[in-house]
């Protein structure tokens, strides 16, 4: 072996060896390695779950307003219809939560997927108490095969696996895709609305369970509607939507980042 590739591998094992931050490239410090992610990065997420809601000046893990249609059956949960552990602001540079979902769907990560499951669980444990829980089923929306054949996983498989596991809540896959793109170029609800409609069929619903359905993100709420009424429809006698994130409303914006 020549020299030059001898210290071409060495240079390559020494890039390979360090870890990276996967939102942005700072080298992590040994003792952050389990959540996979910088300190700042760390930081940043927790301030922007705490960003108060427009609405009721609640953090997104407590906000109860804008939850319209979004519970097909309207299931309570504690005091809650639904449950988002952060608020989403698309393409604002300045927002990691966006940063972190990005990279989970692009890219398998078994330590980022780790992080959203350990923060929905630790959002979702205070009402759900641990006797009842085993009443429940913990399911996902699947991803649209494009995306699945794309990238050859499903991030939300992935943490719903890990927060079954965190909370003892059994998991099971209860839906498939039979159409519907990614959504990530589609604006208007009528748009989402149209793509998902018959996006799902359901696989294995038992007769009355409780679903919790877990998507990444609710951006107008199509996509948990639609897949929660084909759970109704095949039998599930109570639908709780969970998502890491939900979009804020455009007017929202300005206000949250005055
Ligand atoms: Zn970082
Ligand atoms: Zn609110």
């Amino acid at each position: 072996m020549s020299i030059m590739i001898r210290h071409l591998l060495h240079t390559l094992a020494g890039i390979i060896g360090e870890k990276r931050c996967p939102l942005c490239s700072a080298v992590l410090p040994p003792d952050t390695l389990q959540d996979g992610l910088c300190p700042g990065c760390l930081a940043r997420l927790a301030e922007e779950a705490s960003i108060p809601c427009a609405g009721c000046g609640c953090p997104a893990s407590s906000c109860h307003c804008g939850n319209t249609g979004l519970s097909p059956l309207h299931i309570f949960l504690g005091d809650r219809t639904w449950l988002a552990h952060t608020w989403y602001c698309a393409e604002d540079p300045d927002r990691v939560t966006e940063k972190l979902l990005l990279a989970c769907k692009r890219k398998y990560s078994y330590t980022l997927s780790c992080h959203i499951a350990r923060s929905m669980a630790a959002d979702l444990a205070p009402l759900l108490p641990k006797e009842k829980r085993k009443d429940w089923i913990l399911t996902y929306a699947p991803r649209s095969s494009g995306g699945y054949a794309r990238h050859g996983f499903d991030q939300c498989e992935e943490i719903v696996r890990q927060m079954g596991a965190i909370l003892g809540i059994p998991v099971r896959q209860m839906l498939r895709r039979t159409g519907g793109a990614e959504q990530k170029t589609m604006e208007t609800t009528r748009q989402r609305e149209a793509n998902i409609a018959d996006a799902f069929e359901a696989v294995q619903v038992p007769k009355g369970c409780r679903v919790l359905l877990f998507d990444d993100i609710i951006t107008t709420g199509a996509t948990m509607r639609s897949a929660g009424h084909v759970l109704a429809d095949a039998g599930a006698g109570a639908v709780f939507p969970l998502a890491y994130a939900k979009t804020v409303h455009p007017k929202w914006r300005t206000k949250n980042s005055e």
